[in-house]
């Protein structure tokens, strides 16, 4: 038996991490396992989407899960990117973990043969981590889906984020969060059927471009990615304090921001990814961070 796994994320939430703390796990409880990313655009905010396979048996197949029995999906605003496409190739009888405050009714309802299930990732990850940072939340959501033991997926949790150098405070906060959001889920049996012996080849958008949408590839086609669906947070210009010194400005990596007709600094929404450089960067403390989507 083999489980292919899909996690679509945006550069910075943790998929790549993700992917790895599952496959982690998966091998703790015996299991031959895979894990790897693709980064696409490789810029914080971006979709990414990252792959695990584990098997009680040997895996021969190699490269991108287009046909996965479960994807996590990370931030719910990728559901309508073209570029992202997350659902694309998902399984019938499978199932999809999606970060939301969304009902599960609402997100797929044209795939009544698969699983829907929703969670509150980041409010969770917000309250115990401080940050919306949400590789082990994510993880924790599809190890008890998939039927990954408790031990040694909190094993893989520890294991893995002491690899990439976190202090053992945000372990200990990490096996935390964790432990709650596998708490709150139950395993699920997933009735998916064999592949076909030829793989179903779904383009995957990270990739190969969706319907309406230039390829990654192409030159020029910036102008139409509006990144302003990548915020966790928008930055908010209190024009009393503010001198338009313009040093924000010259800080903004997606050059969103500009001056108005009346000369003042202005924030383009449609492009501004929420990376806050701009709040650090103000001398005179002008800019506050407001929380989207019902975050405070
Ligand atoms: S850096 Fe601060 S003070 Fe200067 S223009 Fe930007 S918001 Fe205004
Ligand atoms: S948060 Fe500030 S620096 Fe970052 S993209 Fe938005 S306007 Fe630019």
């Amino acid at each position: 038996m083999m489980l292919r796994v899909r996690f679509h994320g945006r550069g910075g939430q943790g998929a790549k991490t993700a992917s790895r703390i599952l496959g982690d796990a998966a091998f703790n409880d015996g299991f031959n396992d895979q894990d790897f990313p693709i980064y696409g655009a490789e810029r914080r905010g971006a979709p990414v989407a990252a792959f695990t396979r584990f098997s009680d048996g040997d895996i021969t197949e190699r490269g991108f899960i287009f046909s996965p029995d479960i994807v996590g999906v990370m931030d719910d605003s990728l559901i309508e990117d073209p570029l992202a496409n997350p659902f694309a190739g998902l399984r019938k009888g499978g199932c999809a973990v999606v970060n939301t405050t969304k009902p599960s009714g609402t997100l797929l309802p044209d795939r009544k043969d698969a699983k829907i299930i929703t969670i509150d990732l980041t409010g969770m990850a917000l309250k115990m981590l401080g940050k919306p940072i949400l590789s082990s939340g994510i993880a924790a959501a599809v190890a008890r889906v998939a039927g990954v033991s408790e031990g040694s997926f909190l094993k893989a949790v520890a294991d893995e984020l002491r690899e990439v150098g976190l202090s053992e405070e945000m372990v200990k906060k990490n096996v935390e969060f964790a432990m709650a959001v596998y708490g709150e889920l139950a395993p699920l049996t997933l009735r998916t059927e064999e592949l076909p012996s030829k793989l179903e080849l779904v383009p995957l958008a990270v990739v190969v471009s969706g319907e309406g949408m230039e390829d990654v590839t192409q030159t020029g086609n910036s102008a139409v990615r509006h990144t302003g669906n990548w915020r966790t947070y928008r930055p908010v210009i209190d024009y009393r304090r503010c001198t338009d010194c313009m040093i924000c400005y010259a800080y903004c990596p997606e050059s969103a921001m500009s001056v108005g007709e009346d000369g003042r600094v202005r924030i383009d929404y449609e492009n501004c990814k929420g990376c806050m450089i701009c709040l650090t960067e103000c001398p005179l403390k002008a800019i506050s961070q407001s929380g989207e989507r019902g975050l405070q």
